[in-house]
């Protein structure tokens, strides 16, 4: 199977469809991985946050796929983003994933109120300018942190990387986003197994209608609106049906009934917000 790509503002192309491994301990990720890498996956989501790097490398190191066909993000942690602090922090990173380079480098969190986010990202753009990293890009940005720092640096983000389901779309953050050409990754794409996605009548008749179960059916709409998207299992099973998920289509009227699941109020959100993660 091949998974479509996106091509981002550097150039290079991104596999649609990803694993993400927030939360899966550091004693199972070498599992995870193996697992996804043997079910077909070539795009894995990290964050040194999650402490998992590590497992991520040696899932990478164990396989035998050859570097230039896999895409490995990770994320520099809010507590890093001062001063020279990133370049350590890439060094870290790459020596825990076990490579000289990583396909993406995104700044996790604005934090505003430390007031760093700005710094974070021209220690970003030198950080790939050494080619460490071949794309960089940001996550939970808004778009007053994103036009600060363009502003400062002249440079667009590759990605941003935010909460996105059915139930919070975050409409703002994507007008900015197709206004300057970054890309969204969706996080918590089924909304974390938080929010009632699976039982929504729209998600639950358009599963009927196509033989797929609702987790696939979310998969499907990501995809179909041009997201970004690598949602994140341990279970075998799971990770095999995420990844089967292009053998079908969902029409316009069934994407447009899932659109109209966001309450439109904020409240469909699973995760932390942006200006309160300091
Ligand atoms: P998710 O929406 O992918 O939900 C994962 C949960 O959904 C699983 O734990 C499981 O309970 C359930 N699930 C998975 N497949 C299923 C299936 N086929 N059927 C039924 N249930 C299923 O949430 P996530 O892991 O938070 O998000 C995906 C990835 O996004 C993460 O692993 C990580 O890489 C990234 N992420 C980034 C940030 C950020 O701040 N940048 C925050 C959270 C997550």
């Amino acid at each position: 199977m091949t998974v479509p790509t996106v091509t981002l503002n550097s150039g290079h192309d991104i596999p649609q469809l990803g694993f993400g491994v927030f939360l899966v301990p550091a004693d199972e990720a070498e599992k995870a991985v193996s697992d996804a890498l043997e079910v077909g996956y070539r795009h894995i989501d990290t964050a040194a946050i999650y402490k998992n790097e590590e497992g991520v490398g040696a899932a990478i190191a164990k396989s035998g796929i050859p570097r230039d066909e896999l895409f490995i993000t990770t994320k520099l942690w809010n507590d890093r983003q001062s001063g020279e602090q990133p370049h350590d922090a890439i060094r870290e990173s790459l020596d825990k994933l076990g490579l000289e380079r990583v396909d993406l480098y995104l700044t996790h969190w604005p934090t505003p109120d430390h007031d760093t986010y700005s710094n974070a990202w021209q220690k970003l753009i030198e950080i790939r300018d050494a080619g460490l990293a071949t794309s960089i890009g940001v996550s939970n940005h808004l778009p007053e942190h994103l036009d600060r720092i363009v502003k400062d640096t002249g440079v667009v983000p590759a990605v941003n990387q935010i909460e996105l389901h059915p139930a919070y779309q975050q409409s703002d953050v994507l007008a900015w986003a197709a206004e300057h050409g970054t890309k969204i990754e969706s996080w918590g794409p089924l909304g974390q197994g938080k929010y009632p996605l699976f039982e929504n009548p729209a998600v639950a008749q358009a599963a009927e209608a196509h033989g797929k179960s609702p987790a696939q059916v979310v998969i499907r709409w990501h995809l179909q609106r041009g997201f970004i998207v690598f949602p994140k299992s341990v279970n075998r099973s799971r990770i095999e049906q995420n990844f089967d998920v292009f053998d079908f289509e969902l029409t316009d009227a069934e994407i447009a009934g899932i659109d109209a699941i966001d309450p439109g109020d904020g409240s469909g959100r699973v995760g932390s917000h942006p200006s309160e993660v300091n």
